[in-house]
């Protein structure tokens, strides 16, 4: 997500310190109730997807992943405003980027990852930057429990279809396909992105696939 660079937007950050997660700390602590799940969103944009599950599920705790540290301020400003509409103190944000996720992450601590609208990198020569080339499928299955699973959701039809077939390729097991999330089973409960917003009330549809790391 481009953005034009905020004014303050280091002040801006430290006033939300107590959402943020910085690289060396350690994930269970940073979570008062450490026992619960663990659930990991990476490229989470402007945090409405992480905020809403937060609210929603007070028996998870999820670490939101956005690089840009710009849209990071976004979403952690919007954390902080909505604080109370969490029963629990279960959510948390990583500026970082994805590639650095052995290094944040202890083996099989994750139970959930989403990935919601992530750049697709149209062009044949950045495949190896999206996020669900085989080099990530391979990092994802080392930081999940065994069993652990992967939820995408997508606008994109291509990056949907190179998934499915790198999911395929790195053996994975697939709970549900739809190309159609808004008008399926599947969608009981969905927490919509800021993206899923827009393109759904463009008539667009939402494409959504979970995979099993067995
Ligand atoms: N999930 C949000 C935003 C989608 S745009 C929504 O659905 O509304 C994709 C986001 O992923 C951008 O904010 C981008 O900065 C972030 N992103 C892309 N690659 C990333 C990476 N390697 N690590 C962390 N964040 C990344």
């Amino acid at each position: 997500m481009r953005m034009r660079r905020k004014k303050h937007g280091p002040e801006r950050i430290a006033a939300c310190s107590e959402l943020l997660i910085n690289k060396g700390d350690d994930i269970a602590t940073a979570f008062p109730h450490s026992e619960l799940p663990l659930c990991l969103e990476i490229g989470c944009g402007k945090g409405g997807f992480a905020c809403g599950m937060a609210a929603q599920h007070h028996d998870i705790n999820i670490v939101a992943l956005e690089r840009v540290a710009d849209v990071a301020c976004l979403a952690l400003e919007k954390a902080k405003a909505a604080k109370d509409d969490r029963p629990t103190d279960n959510l948390r944000f990583m500026i970082a980027d994805a590639k650095d996720l052995l290094e944040i992450f202890p083996e099989h601590s994750i139970d959930r990852i989403y990935l919601n609208f992530s750049d697709p990198w149209p062009k044949k020569g950045y495949a190896k930057r999206r996020l669900t080339y085989a080099d990530f499928l391979k990092t994802y299955r080392k930081i999940l429990v065994p069993g652990g699973a992967l939820i995408q959701k997508t606008d994109n039809e291509n990056l949907f279809d190179f998934s499915l077939e790198q999911f395929e390729a790195e053996g994975l097991r697939t709970e549900y396909v739809t190309r159609d999330l808004h008008n399926s089973e599947y969608n009981e409960g969905n927490v919509m992105t800021e993206y899923e917003k827009n393109f759904s009330s463009q008539g667009m549809p939402i494409y959504s696939a979970k995979v099993i790391f067995e």
